[in-house]
């Protein structure tokens, strides 16, 4: 989706950057501008500045400036198009969408406006709880005792839903309002529960708990967590999912912890919301949780908005191990070379509260320091229960490797991971490649009958045998450069390279040692500076597709060979879509991700989707830019695996003069046209 630049300029001219700053930084006006303490570092005394006048931030300390969206981008976390859309709505303006119909537009309002009541009432009950907290000795004694100070109390809206079925009633008088029953609040009984006057029964849903308010990245609360004083069952109760709640999406804590993570450098995720505020008192204010459940690529992706660093904390346990194992699943996506994943086990007899008052700051900061990376945690989860003293154990491990791996994003530590997993089931790293290139249904099939390739021949799937350095032609050395420019990706075809590697591209920068020249150096990685995980043209072209798979019939043969043919996971995920869509015409996504289970790319598929749905909006025109993209860049590998060839090959020789005619031909055409 794109805004007109009309409409940002329009909107910052709307929009006040003191105002917008002023509700996250407390301000005082000093001279024309007004002052206050930098949230994007820690400082004691202010020299963050606001300018009404040219409504723009700037600090003297850290350097951080900009206007009103990219503060929301910065410090909210927000993506450009939230900042814009959060911004819009604040100011009653409309964002321009070209291709939304004015029925999604009320319904996008109307569901914008319930959001809104239901934080409204989720706030006020709240307020309540905060309320009920001073006059219960017992909330009062529960929190002293794990050592929590007022001040935490405060920053944290700690609370208390007290004893009894209908608290909130003195707060709400209109108990029965459905609102209270979206909202989480209150829970209604089943049929057949009715009163005697033919009502359902309702209730609080929190009675005699300690209350911790959950709040979004923007600061409202969407929910509750709350845990009983004694030991009681259940010690730990969530809000239910709710159109403003959703426990795979949100982290405990996050909002609170923002600036703390600059400070620190990292986020710290624990398993509850106790840690999160005994780490905050103990100067750890970096702390977030996942409230009751496994963390999610949704988790991690949120978390890298704030941070290019994240450390997992668990039990030392068996049950931590298995947490720690779905962490790693959800982190393996997102974790590109410029972020850090570790993985922090304690000791059994400690939680990170007690682990502290023991060994003291310092003492927890070494050991998180210690904690084990994800390159290591990999290699030991794959080689779990498996007896690298045999094959069979090695070959047990190659196996369990390969969903893991494959499952990083491309780069040097995908490719090192490589070598290391090769190097442990004493296989070299390139075979190991081969073995792991699936045969997926349909693939050969397009392979042969694909009349689009010249000849049948000379593709990558194919390398050819003579490849070697004596074939490599200087005048394309450093070849693919100029075709990896496009900022909008990361690196793109990342496996096609690993399987095949184009005749220029010699296959020994597979081995421990990789190739430094030129072609190699040419695929590294994109630094990532953007806030959205950055994704291949691939990745791309596959979320739009399984998010409309009526679009496949809008893309030509040439292409759909194009994509079919492309390797794992793509070219397979492809081949199974189309057959999808014989088998049952266009799916919406819930339809198709049943069909997915099982499917040896499922978990990729899924994880795509995750990101694609965190407001990345579908755009026909960017499919159809990069599949001329893709589709130029398999010309040219064509061309360059010909160009290597030609000197000892007179077929290969024979093509690239035809190729070279053909396209003198399209340029005189394109320039009489
Ligand atoms: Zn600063």
């Amino acid at each position: 989706m794109s805004i007109p630049q009309s409409f940002i300029q329009e909107l910052l001219a709307r929009a006040d950057v003191v105002d917008i700053v002023g509700r996250h930084v407390q301000l005082k006006k000093g001279g024309a501008n007004f002052m206050g303490l930098c949230p994007f570092h820690g400082e004691k005394s202010p020299s963050f500045s606001v300018s009404p006048a040219k409504q723009f931030y700037h600090c003297f300390g850290c350097g951080k400036n900009g206007n009103a969206i990219s503060f929301l981008m910065e410090h909210a976390g927000m993506t450009f198009i939230e900042a814009v859309k959060d911004l819009a709505q604040q100011y009653g303006l409309q964002v321009p969408e070209d291709d939304v119909s004015p029925q999604d537009r009320a319904r996008a309002a109307q569901m914008r406006e319930q959001q809104a009541t239901l934080t409204s009432v989720l706030e006020k009950a709240g307020m309540a709880y905060i309320r009920n907290l001073r006059s219960s000795e017992r909330a009062i004694e529960y929190f002293k005792r794990r050592g929590v100070s007022g001040e935490i109390a405060k920053t944290f809206g700690l609370g208390y839903a007290p004893e009894g079925w209908r608290s909130l009633a003195s707060v709400f008088p209109e108990y029965n309002d459905p609102l209270l029953v979206e909202s989480g609040l209150v829970i209604t009984g089943e049929a057949g529960e009715e009163n005697a006057a033919g009502e359902a029964k309702r209730y609080d849903r929190f009675r005699d708990r300690v209350m911790f308010p959950i709040r979004n990245v923007k600061g409202e609360c969407i929910g509750f967590g709350g845990r009983v004083l004694g030991d009681e069952k259940p010690k730990y109760l969530n809000s239910p999912e709710t159109p403003v709640f959703s426990k795979g999406r949100e982290l405990y804590g996050l909002f609170e912890a923002r600036t703390a993570l600059r400070e620190h450098g990292y986020a710290l995720v624990t398993e509850g919301y106790m840690d999160v505020v005994a780490l905050a008192q103990l100067g750890f204010a970096n702390a977030v949780a996942t409230l009751g459940t496994a963390c999610t690529a949704d988790h991690v992706q949120k978390l890298f908005r704030f941070t290019d660093s994240v450390v997992f904390s668990f039990d030392g346990d068996g049950a931590g191990r298995r947490a720690a194992r779905k962490a790693l699943d959800a982190a393996l996506p997102f974790a590109s070379d410029v972020r850090t994943v570790k993985f922090l086990f304690l000791p059994a007899e400690h939680d990170p509260d007690s682990y502290i008052r023991e060994h003291g700051q310092e003492g927890f900061a070494a050991y998180v320091s210690k904690a084990v990376p994800l390159s290591r945690f990999l290699l030991e989860a794959a080689a779990e229960g498996c007896d690298l003293d045999t094959a069979e154990g090695r070959a047990h491990m190659a196996s369990n490797a390969r969903p893991l791996w494959s499952l990083l994003p491309d780069g040097a530590l995908k490719r090192q991971l490589l070598a290391e997993i090769a190097d442990k089931v004493m296989i070299d790293s390139r075979e190991l490649l081969q073995l792991w290139q699936p045969a997926a249904p349909g693939y050969k099939n397009y392979k042969n009958n694909s009349s689009n390739r010249p000849s049948g021949k000379g593709y990558r799937q194919n390398p050819p045998k003579d490849s070697g350095p004596g074939h490599e032609m200087p005048e394309f050395a450093g070849y693919p450069a100029e075709q990896r420019e496009d900022a909008d990706y990361a690196s793109s075809e990342p496996s096609e390279y690993y399987f095949a590697p184009p005749a220029a591209a010699p296959a020994r920068k597979f081995g421990r040692s990789f190739d430094k020249s030129n072609g190699s150096a040419s695929r590294a990685p994109r630094r990532v500076t953007g806030r959205i995980l950055p994704a291949s043209r691939e990745d791309r072209v596959l979320r739009l597709l399984l998010t409309e798979p009526q679009s496949w019939d809008r893309l030509s043969t040439e292409e759909h060979h194009l994509l079919l043919a492309l390797p794992p996971p793509h070219g397979p995920l492809f081949v199974w879509l189309v057959s999808q869509i014989h088998e049952h015409g266009p799916q919406p996504w819930a339809a198709l991700r049943e069909g997915l289970r099982g499917h040896a790319h499922e978990h990729y598929a899924v994880t795509q989707l995750a990101q694609m749905l965190e407001g990345v909006e579908s755009d026909w025109n960017e499919m159809r830019a990069i599949l001329k993209h893709m589709a130029d860049l398999k010309h040219q590998a064509h061309k360059a695996d010909l160009v290597a060839r030609a000197p000892s090959d007179p077929v290969a020789y024979q093509q690239l003069k035809e190729l070279e005619e053909q396209s003198r031909a399209k340029k005189a055409a394109a320039k009489s046209a």
